[in-house]
């Protein structure tokens, strides 16, 4: 006899997470190429507490009361309309959780965010992945003429992973408009501060106005805590109250309380990075361009290659250059996403993707 072990997991596709490679430049997990801010260190140093028995002996405040007070005012709401998570990566598995019966449909666009339909069949839900217009955005009117009365929430990222591409405002209402009041929209909004298009939506604010809508944020990009896993959702109370029902018990611990903390009164620090991030973005964009490479005009600290089935040849060229970047398979739409790093590791990619030979 064998453990029987859940049906539904032979067909979970497996989280590739973007590979380290010593020696190597890594542009594969759209990480901020900062080192912490010394208010981030010492904030993470005072949580372990090594004076005194008053740090990680003891648990964390499981209802991470001081963040959701700072995350409160940081999106100019109450604390009562924000689930914090052990990255936002655990809250979009919570909001399936709190949502979708077995067998209810989970919608979003593909490609878009490859824990979406992980999470969706974790949780026994069903995903169904809509195409990307031939320009690289999410396909909204195919997303609203794809909802069937089994949909139960739909995950709208924006800008989108990996294409970088937004959705405009008035595009996001009147999409909206269309879905059920009853169907949860997540707006994942994970690279948010890298976005200066003036028509981009704000979620918090739909989901001020819309109690359908929850807005996703992280600080594992432009906050620079990926190692730390905070994420947090903004929305309507009774969505917020049934998404931290399903957590498991003490997700956030209490360094990482503790550095979101710092990190979010760091922003006048932080901006700078943005800055110099948004920057490289431009530039290494148009080099791209200028050697025959397609480039959608990316919002997020990233650039997408549609190279469909030269990606995977496109990423083990960069590689032999010791630059290691993120290809998708040609299935769903293929390409290559290079995180945009400091200026001498773009500098590192931009030689590797100059010289290969399959760039035209
Ligand atoms: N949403 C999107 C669109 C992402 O790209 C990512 C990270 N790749 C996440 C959510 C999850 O990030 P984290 O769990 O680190 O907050």
């Amino acid at each position: 006899m064998t453990v029987r072990i859940r049906s539904a997991l032979d067909t979970l596709p497996a989280y590739a997470p973007g590979r380290t490679v010593p020696g190597a430049v890594k542009l594969a997990s759209n990480e901020l190429p900062f080192p912490a801010l010394p208010a981030v260190a010492q904030a993470v140093a005072g949580a372990v507490g090594t004076e005194h028995a008053g740090g990680i002996n003891r648990y964390p405040d499981a209802g991470t009361t001081a963040l959701a007070d700072v995350l409160a005012r940081h999106v100019n709401t109450t604390t009562d309309r924000i689930a914090t998570g052990c990255g936002s990566v655990a809250l979009c598995q919570q909001m399936v959780l709190a949502v979708a019966e077995p067998g209810d449909e989970v919608l979003f666009g593909w490609r878009s965010f490859e824990a979406y339909p992980i999470v969706t069949q974790i949780a026994g839900a069903v995903p169904v992945r809509i195409p990307v217009t031939g320009d690289h955005a999410l396909d909204l009117t195919a997303l609203a003429a794809a909802l069937t009365p089994r949909t139960r929430l739909i995950f709208v990222c924006t800008p989108n992973n990996p294409t970088g591409t937004i959705v405009p405002r008035a595009e996001l209402e009147q999409f909206l408009d269309a879905v059920p009041d009853d169907v949860l929209v997540v707006v994942d909004e994970a690279y948010r501060e890298f976005d200066t298009d003036p028509d981009s939506p704000d979620g918090v604010e739909v989901a001020s106005r819309r109690p359908n809508v929850i807005a996703l944020r992280t600080l594992s990009k432009a906050y620079g805590l990926a190692g730390l896993r905070v994420g947090y959702a903004v929305g309507d109370p009774t969505v917020v109250t049934a998404v931290r029902k399903v957590a498991v018990p003490f997700a956030v611990n209490s360094v990482a309380q503790a550095a979101a903390v710092a990190a979010l009164g760091a922003r006048s620090e932080l901006e700078p990075r943005w800055a110099q991030v948004i920057g490289e973005r431009q530039r290494v964009t148009v080099a791209l361009r200028e050697f025959g490479y397609e480039v959608p005009t990316s919002q997020a600290n990233f650039v997408w290659l549609p190279l469909a089935d030269r990606a995977g040849d496109f990423a083990a060229h960069c590689e032999e250059r010791r630059v290691i970047i993120r290809p998708f398979s040609h299935t769903g739409g293929g390409g290559a996403r290079v995180t945009i790093g400091a200026p001498d590791e773009n500098d590192q990619f931009l030689a590797a993707a100059q010289s290969y030979p399959g760039r035209r």
